[in-house]
C-alpha cells in the first residue's frame, strides 16, 4: 500500500487526511480523471468515521429542501448554498445507493446504512477509493505545506521529505477525539500560510446526570476514579482522574476534560458512564482489601464498617444500590454478597443528562474562516491551488448527520474542481 506508483509521473491531486471529507474528495478526483495521492497518518483510514453515531453512522439528513438544510447550520449555512446546489442531500443518497448501501431515515430525518453499521459506509467508501485507482499512503503523518508565493508546491513529510501533485487538498479534520487521528495540525498550517482560523470553543463543563444517587452523595470527591463512556452498549473510551458528585451531577477535572467528547456523543444517542471506584485494583485484589477490613471488624455491623472502604457520607448511596443490611454483622455477610459489592463499586453506572450550561446541542468546532473559501469550488482564496474540505471549515454542526453531509458536499466538489485541468 506504501509504494508511490505514480511517483514518477507525478501527482495531479494529492489530499491530507483519509477521514470521510477526504476520501470523498480523493474518489472523487480520481473519478474524474486524476492521478490521486491520499496521505494519511494512521494505519488506516476514516477511523472517526468507524465511530460515527454510535457506531451507527447518522450518514445525513433527509432533508431535501436545500433552504431548510442551510437553516439547520445557523448564521454560517449560507455559505453552502451554492455547494449543495453541486452536491447536495439528493445526491449523497444517489451516491450510497448506487453504490449498494441501502440507508433507512429515522426520527428527525436521520438517514443511518440499513446495516446499522459505520463499516458500510466505510466499505462503500474504501471500494470508491480502490476502483478509481486513488494510491493511500498509510501511516505517513505529514508536517506541514511548502508554499512558493501564492502556491503551494508540497506536502512536508518528516523533516526532508517532500510529495509534490498540481493540486493539495486539506482533508485533516478538526480537533474533537485526537485518538482518531484529528489533532488539528491543520489548522497550525493554515495560519502558517496566513490563513484565518478560528479557535474551538474548548468545553469544559460540568455533566448533568439522570440518577439521584449520583446526587444524593454530593460534596464527595475521589483521586483516582475511571471513567469509562458507553453508547449502544459498547464502551467509546475511558480515562483515569480526580471526579467530584455535585448536587446536579458530576464534576472535577477529569469530568470537565472529558466533557467535550462525551458532548459529541450525546448528540447522537444515550450516554452512560461507568466510574470504577477503585480503579488501581482488579477484581481481585479489591475483594481481598475488601476481605481484610471485614475480618479485623468481624463483630461489627456493616454499617460502622463500611466507611473504611468509602467516605462516610457515600456509605448510605452505595448501600442503596445493594441488597445489604446496614445492620447486618459483617462476619454474616456471604462470600456471593461481598464479590458483588465490590463490582458495584468498580462498575457504578449513571445516565448522561446534558452537558450543564450548554443548554446549544453543540459546541463550536472553530476552524478556517469561511469567507476565505469560493464554496463553488471548495479553493483558498489566498492560494488557488489549495482546496480546504470537511471538518477544517468552521461550520458549527448540529447533530442529525449534518456534520458529514458537510464532508460529503465539500468533499465531492473539491475532488471534482481539483481534478480539472
Ligand atoms: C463521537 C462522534 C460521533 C459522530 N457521529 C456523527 C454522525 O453520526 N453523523 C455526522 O454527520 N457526524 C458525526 N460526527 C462528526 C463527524 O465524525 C465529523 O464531522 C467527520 O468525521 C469529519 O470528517 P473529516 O474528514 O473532515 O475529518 P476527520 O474524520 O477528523 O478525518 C481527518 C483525517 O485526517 C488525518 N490527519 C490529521 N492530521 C494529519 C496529518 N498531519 N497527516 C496525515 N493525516 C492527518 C486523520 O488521521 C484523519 O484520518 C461525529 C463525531 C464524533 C466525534
Amino acid at each position: 500500500m506504501n509504494q508511490l506508483k505514480n511517483k514518477k509521473d507525478g501527482y495531479d491531486v494529492l489530499v491530507v487526511g483519509g477521514g470521510p471529507a477526504g476520501m470523498m474528495a480523493a474518489g472523487r478526483a480520481a473519478e474524474a480523471g486524476a492521478r490521486v495521492l491520499l496521505v494519511e497518518k494512521n494505519d488506516s483510514l476514516g477511523k472517526k468515521l468507524l465511530i460515527t453515531g454510535g457506531g451507527r453512522c447518522n450518514v445525513t439528513n433527509a432533508e431535501f429542501d436545500a433552504r431548510k438544510l442551510v437553516d439547520k447550520l445557523g448564521d454560517k449555512g449560507k455559505f453552502l448554498f451554492s455547494s449543495f446546489s453541486q452536491f447536495g442531500v439528493p445526491e449523497t443518497f444517489d451516491f450510497f445507493h448506487l453504490k449498494n448501501m441501502p440507508t433507512k431515515v429515522e426520527a428527525e430525518k436521520r438517514a443511518f446504512p440499513v446495516s446499522n453499521k459505520a463499516q458500510s459506509v466505510w466499505d462503500t467508501l474504501v471500494t470508491y477509493l480502490q476502483k478509481n485507482n486513488v494510491e493511500v499512503l498509510s501511516d505517513t503523518p505529514v508536517t506541514g505545506l511548502v508554499k512558493k508565493g501564492s502556491e503551494i508546491v508540497g506536502v512536508q513529510i518528516g523533516n526532508k521529505k517532500i510529495l509534490r501533485a498540481k493540486k493539495y487538498i486539506l482533508a485533516t479534520g478538526g480537533k474533537s477525539r485526537p485518538e482518531t487521528g484529528s489533532t488539528g495540525e491543520g489548522f497550525l498550517w493554515l495560519k502558517e500560510l496566513g490563513h484565518k482560523v478560528i479557535e474551538p470553543d474548548v468545553a469544559l463543563v460540568p455533566i448533568e446526570t439522570k440518577d439521584g444517587w449520583v446526587k444524593q452523595a454530593q460534596g464527595v470527591s475521589f483521586s483516582n476514579v475511571r471513567v469509562s463512556v458507553f453508547q449502544n452498549n459498547a464502551q467509546q473510551f475511558s480515562k483515569t482522574g480526580k471526579i467530584l458528585f455535585t448536587h446536579f451531577g458530576l464534576s472535577g477535572p477529569l469530568i470537565l476534560n472529558m466533557s467535550k467528547d462525551i458532548g459529541e456523543l450525546i448528540k447522537y444517542g444515550e450516554v452512560k458512564l461507568s466510574l470504577d471506584l477503585f480503579s488501581d485494583l482488579d477484581h481481585l485484589a479489591l475483594d481481598a482489601h475488601i476481605r481484610t477490613i471485614f475480618e479485623t471488624n468481624q463483630n461489627k455491623k456493616l454499617k460502622n464498617v463500611f466507611g473504611l472502604l468509602v467516605p462516610p457520607k457515600m456509605v448510605p448511596v452505595i448501600l442503596s444500590l445493594t441488597s445489604l443490611d446496614q445492620e447486618q454483622y459483617v462476619n454474616k455477610i456471604s462470600k456471593e454478597s461481598r464479590l458483588a459489592l465490590g463490582r458495584i463499586f468498580k462498575q457504578l453506572f449513571c445516565q448522561v443528562h446534558k452537558l450543564l450550561g450548554t443548554e446549544k446541542a453543540i459546541v463550536t468546532s472553530g476552524g478556517l474562516a469561511l469567507e476565505e473559501i469560493d464554496f463553488k469550488t471548495m479553493q483558498s482564496k489566498l492560494y488557488p491551488n489549495l482546496y480546504c474540505v470537511g471538518d477544517v471549515l468552521n461550520f458549527d454542526r448540529p447533530s442529525g448527520g449534518y456534520s458529514l453531509q458537510i464532508c460529503w458536499t465539500t468533499g465531492y466538489i473539491a475532488g471534482d474542481h481539483a481534478s480539472k485541468k
